[in-house]
């Protein structure tokens, strides 16, 4: 497990936020092209998380899709996680819009993809921070500060500032790392795996 989730007995509005969960992960799925790209080419590498695959997850929506990706209150302060068994899990409590979901999705399936096409040790800092880069600048998650670079052409060293702050966030979150070793993971692993940007041709 790469990121601890601790699962919680479901109160009423924890109830509702499951459902409301459900629904954005349902959703992203048919409709976000992003998504459905990274299912896809989790199926074509023959990954076994790509059993969700769209025309799959249509077919039979919730039996199919929660085997795989599953809503969940977090504990931790996390949108989502990923588990080395294959299991993706979003954070019902903490995400709060489609937007989120979709890009919560996108990163953690990265997680995935990176572990069915290569040996990963998750409890290797510099292992961890390469997926972690490159799910940080696949996912979106920084995509508010290319917004704002493009209106401001002198600060376009932020994005990757931004893919670095997130990337270094996450390997902290690994009891295997400490604050130091999880920037210098970040540092030594940057370059190389920000420019892999598999299975996309270039950031999306
Ligand atoms: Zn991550």
């Amino acid at each position: 497990m790469v990121v601890d989730v601790h699962i919680e007995d479901h109160g009423v509005g924890e109830q509702a936020a499951l459902e409301r969960c459900e629904n954005f992960l349902q959703r992203a799925v048919r409709t976000n092209p992003t998504v459905q790209f990274m299912l896809r080419a989790l199926r074509e590498a023959g990954c076994p998380e790509a059993k969700q695959d769209t025309a799959t997850v249509l077919a039979a929506p919730k039996q199919r899709l929660n085997s795989r990706i599953y809503c969940r209150h977090c504990e931790a302060a996390v949108g989502g996680g990923f588990q080395d068994d294959g299991t993706v899990i979003l954070c019902a409590n903490h995400i709060r819009s489609q937007a989120m979901a979709s890009t919560t999705l996108v990163h953690e399936l990265i997680h995935a993809f990176d572990q069915c096409r290569a040996y990963v040790d998750w409890s290797n800092c510099v292992h961890h921070a390469c997926s972690e880069i490159r799910a940080a600048a696949l996912s979106g998650d920084c995509d508010w500060i290319r917004e704002v670079a493009r209106s401001h052409f002198r600060i376009g060293g932020q994005f990757r500032r931004c893919i670095k702050r997130r990337a270094e966030m996450s390997v902290r979150m690994n009891r295997n790392c400490s604050e130091l070793e999880a920037r210098e993971a970040v540092e030594r692993a940057f370059e190389t795996c920000y420019r892999d940007t598999a299975p996309f041709d270039t950031i999306p």
